[in-house]
């Protein structure tokens, strides 16, 4: 047993009310640079929808994340020979118009335009050209369903249901959606790190942070292929890629990332999970897609164990951080209460950011003027009618397995319904007594579900390891050492020439 840390985190999507505060917090802090203005390092999806980049995670067009190879795994469209093939076009890389051209608007205009009897406009003006131009996309083009027909029925996840089914989730009146606030996942097996050739990528050991040495990256973007999330960028200006770095300042001074901070509906949570790195070929390698949400679960441990908390310390790990593993948040959503599923865990870079998955009005469906929960024919009645079909949230969470999300979504609805009648009472005692002990869940776990959910507080919700300030203080100073940095690694000016 090899035994690391990992910072993990947990996004309720019931929660999410998609106003975007936390992109703008990234952005403020991270990428409100030249040549970054079209990153979004955390960005805010409506599901259904493409994305951002647009169909990100159809990997027939981008070739991104890992196969399997025989016993093994190999990177589906980058590492050295692939590498190699494409070194002066690869076809897999998406393109300015598959993220969008960032653009301004000409401000000035609106004061110095010439007395006339037109209102003055700011005209649209391109970030990367500084011509006018006409908005063609965004980030959040199909924010909200926007423009349905041209997104949201694009949308790979689709792929399981017949064209009934997809039918009936474009009826008007049944016709729903949910967000899906993404970061990069500092995944246990990397695809960017992997397919680096110039070993610009790292893990940090520490806390399993990803991170691009701006120094050594030089601008192959195999890591912008690798990445099947797409959440590793190429900065034009500079020449350099860059990525999520999880805050890792912010972290080692206590502080939750700046999306995590700012998210208006408290959907984030953050902490330890102790994890057996041994295991990482055996489950990445996991043989069908099926089993793969079980194979991760698998690997992380139980931070109480003494086993666990032995080998922990023999591999160098801070009595801080075991005390941290044990209070996570993530590892009571993921491992104690079963409820948080990882993002396409089909791309087999073993994600280390969890997703309740939504919800949603599935509890409110009625039957003959009466709530179908408060009748026991019916426990389970709001899945299966569920506005949002199982069989897409499963190619979302669990690579297809639908057992896994009914098994997370019976889960919340048991909790919802012992909450409503400890607080309104008006759903029958044996219907809650029945869900509850199907799903295995005893009220004092209900309790606790509902209550970091809902009540949680800022400590209770990030649970940060202690760091030795003295070194992320030295950090600081060897990265400010470098010319014309930014002070934590990114250049403000092209490479080129110095
Ligand atoms: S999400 Fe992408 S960029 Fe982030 S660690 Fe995983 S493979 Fe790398
Ligand atoms: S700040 Fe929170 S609630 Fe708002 S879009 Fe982001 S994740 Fe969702």
């Amino acid at each position: 047993m090899d035994v690391r840390s990992q910072v993990s985190m947990v996004f309720h999507l019931d929660k999410c009310i998609g106003c975007h505060t936390c992109s703008i917090a990234c952005k403020n802090v991270w990428t409100d640079r030249k040549g970054a203005e079209y990153m979004w390092w955390n960005n805010v999806e409506t599901k259904p929808g493409t994305g951002y980049p647009t169909k990100w995670e159809n990997q027939d067009i981008y070739k991104g994340g890992w196969e399997k190879n025989g016993n093994s795994v190999s990177l589906k469209g980058a590492g050295k020979l692939r590498g190699l093939k494409n070194i002066f076009h690869n076809p897999h890389l998406p393109v300015l118009d598959d993220y969008y051209e960032p653009w301004t608007y000409k401000y000035e205009d609106l004061f110095t335009a010439p007395e006339g009897d037109d209102q003055p406009t700011a005209r649209p003006v391109s970030l990367v050209t500084g011509e006018h131009m006409d908005v063609q996309a965004g980030p959040n083009w199909d924010d909200d369903l926007g423009g349905s027909i041209d997104y949201a029925r694009q949308d790979v996840n689709f792929k399981d249901l017949s064209p009934a089914e997809q039918e009936v989730m474009f009826q008007l009146e049944r016709m729903t959606f949910f967000y899906l606030p993404r970061i990069c996942n500092h995944c246990l097996n990397p695809a960017c790190v992997a397919s680096c050739p110039s070993g610009a990528l790292y893990k940090r050991g520490e806390d399993g942070v990803v991170l691009i040495n701006q120094q050594v990256c030089r601008a192959w973007r195999m890591c912008v292929t690798a990445c099947p999330y797409k959440k590793s960028y190429y900065n034009w200006h500079t020449g350099k890629s860059e990525k999520c770095i999880l805050c890792y300042p912010r972290l080692e001074s206590g502080q939750a990332p700046a999306c995590m901070h700012q998210c208006v509906g408290r959907i984030r949570y953050l902490g330890v999970m102790l994890y057996d790195a041994d295991k990482i070929h055996e489950v990445a390698s996991t043989e069908k897609e099926s089993d793969l949400v079980d194979a991760q679960l698998g690997i992380y441990l139980d931070p109480f164990d003494p086993e666990v908390i032995k080998a922990a310390k023999k591999n160098g790990i801070a009595d801080s951080t075991i005390v941290a593993a044990q209070k996570s948040p993530v590892y009571k959503f993921v491992k104690e209460w079963k409820i948080a599923l990882p993002l396409h865990p089909e791309f087999r870079t073993i994600p280390n950011l969890f997703y309740v998955p939504a919800l949603m009005p599935g509890m409110a469906t009625v039957q003959d003027g009466v709530y179908e929960e408060s009748n026991p024919q019916f426990l389970w009645g709001g899945i299966d009618n569920n506005r949002m079909p199982v069989k897409y949230l499963s190619s979302l969470f669990s690579a297809g397995n639908t057992g896994k999300v009914v098994e997370v979504l019976k889960r919340l609805m048991a909790v919802r319904w012992h909450r409503r009648q400890v607080t309104v009472g008006d759903v029958k005692q044996d219907v809650v007594d029945k869900a509850m002990q199907e799903v295995s869940l005893g009220k004092e776990t209900a309790d606790a579900i509902f209550r970091l959910t809902s009540l949680a507080t800022f400590d209770e919700r990030f649970v940060i390891p202690p760091a030795h300030r003295e070194e992320s203080i030295e950090m600081l100073e060897s990265t400010a050492d470098v010319k014309g940095s930014t002070g934590f690694g990114f250049r403000e000016k092209p490479a080129r020439g110095w």
